[in-house]
């Protein structure tokens, strides 16, 4: 197991056994919380354009469903290993749990670089994941949505198979293409729920007003969502990155440009009227927030102490090393934890899910608006605990989302 892998799993932890303490719960319930209820690693075989076969590994880690049937994205991506996948699914328990949406976590993976497979390669692939995993997922059991690697069509291969195996299952995955029951506002929904949080924290805390000045690393779903959203509400964006290289201007970046020329086939570095920085760069420059957007393990012990910013809303899942958390916490910088500030994402997979259980489809203004109040009274429920308890809003969020998870495992049996 990777080092950087275990670390994530025991940042996670940390951050329970911090929980439990301070809300007094009793010691058993720490293993029901910390440990995964099931989880498959399963060896997916495929012939590859050149004819010879190919052994990829997936993983499924079905974490906790005492809230709800299990829930969380499919990561496809060199890195991903088992450890990984289960961190990344104790974290969906705890984002479902703070934001209150009726489920519980998962997190799913295969061990592979999508743009080193052709289309045919991927499709084999993911019907070759979907066959391994159709046992222990369902509509009222795990329902995958995308994540790293993959995408709206991603999760239409899988339903297609998953629906050849079971009959017609729309409900199977969330953040599928509209056309198949996918719903309006999902691809934008974990950026736009990043810059609603990052906003109303910007206002209680007086860091840029209603007018901050952001900094996001990331131009993908997350990132690109993220700084439309926030330029909508008064915001400026100083600067955003891809994996090539970011772009910053202090006078502000012109989103929709940007957006113009990447959907023309062009870059971030194709935009005219910025300075090129470097990924690392870009996290050290002067703004009121910094959104990171893209990976984890971004801000660690080389960084921390040099960051301007005085608010960090995190759109990635666990961009701060636990090192890296308690050096902005000394140094007073405000952090929006990814359990709040990206969960947008599983907020509008709610949504699909119960549009495609009732058969009933939404606006894009009924999606757009029922997001902004779950995530307001996330962060509300947030920023008021951490303000009464005189904790950060990291330690705030797992409060509330253990405490709330200990209450349905507590209702459900599992401590008589
Ligand atoms: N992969 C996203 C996340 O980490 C979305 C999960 C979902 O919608 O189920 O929150």
């Amino acid at each position: 197991m990777a080092s950087r892998d275990l670390q994530m799993l025991e940042g996670t932890v940390a951050n329970v056994d911090r929980a439990i303490e301070s809300l007094g719960l009793r010691d058993d319930i720490r293993d029901v919380i910390v440990e995964p209820w099931r989880e498959i690693t399963a060896s997916l075989t495929i012939r590859m354009d050149d004819g010879t076969a190919r052994v990829f590994k997936g993983f499924r880690s079905q974490h906790n469903a005492a809230r709800g049937p299990f829930k969380g994205g499919t990561r496809f991506h060199p890195a991903a290993d088992l450890a990984h996948t289960r961190a990344l699914g104790m974290l969906m328990t705890f984002k479902t749990a703070l934001v209150d949406v009726p489920f519980g976590g998962a997190k799913g993976g295969i061990q592979v670089d999508p743009h080193e497979l052709s289309e045919r390669e991927l499709i084999a692939l993911t019907r070759r994941y979907t066959r391994s995993i159709h046992h222990m997922i369902g509509v009222s059991r795990d329902i995958p949505a995308p994540d790293l690697g993959t995408s709206a069509q991603t999760m239409a291969w899988i339903m297609d198979e998953y629906s050849a195996i079971n009959g017609y299952t729309p409900g199977i995955v969330t953040g599928k293409p509209v056309e198949l029951g996918g719903s309006e506002g999902r691809s934008e929904s974990p950026g736009r729920g990043a810059a609603i949080a990052g906003r109303l924290a910007a206002i209680d805390l007086d860091i840029g007003g209603s007018s901050p000045r952001v900094v996001i690393q990331g131009y993908g779903q997350v990132g690109s969502s993220a700084a439309r959203k926030f330029v909508e509400d008064g915001a400026t964006v100083l600067a955003v990155s891809s994996h090539l290289g970011g772009i910053y201007n202090s006078n502000g970046l012109d989103i929709a440009e940007i957006d113009r020329i990447v959907s023309e086939g062009g870059t971030l570095l194709d935009y005219p009227n910025a300075d090129q920085v470097s990924n690392a760069e870009l996290l050290l420059l002067d703004a009121d927030m910094l959104a990171p957007s893209a990976i984890e393990d971004v801000i660690t012990t080389e960084n921390a102490d040099q960051i301007k910013a005085k608010l960090i809303v995190e759109g990635a899942n666990q961009p701060t090393s636990i090192e890296a958390d308690r050096i902005l916490k000394d140094r007073g910088v405000t952090i929006i934890p990814d359990i709040l500030a990206n969960a947008g994402g599983v907020v509008v997979s709610y949504f699909e899910w119960a549009q495609n259980v009732q058969r009933f489809k939404w606006s894009l203004d009924r999606v757009n608006s029922e997001l902004e109040s779950i995530i307001e009274a996330g962060y509300r429920a947030t920023f008021s605990t951490a303000k009464d308890a005189g904790v950060t809003m990291r330690e705030a969020a797992y409060n509330l989302a253990i405490d709330r998870l200990t209450r349905a495992i507590e209702l459900r049996g599992f401590l008589k």
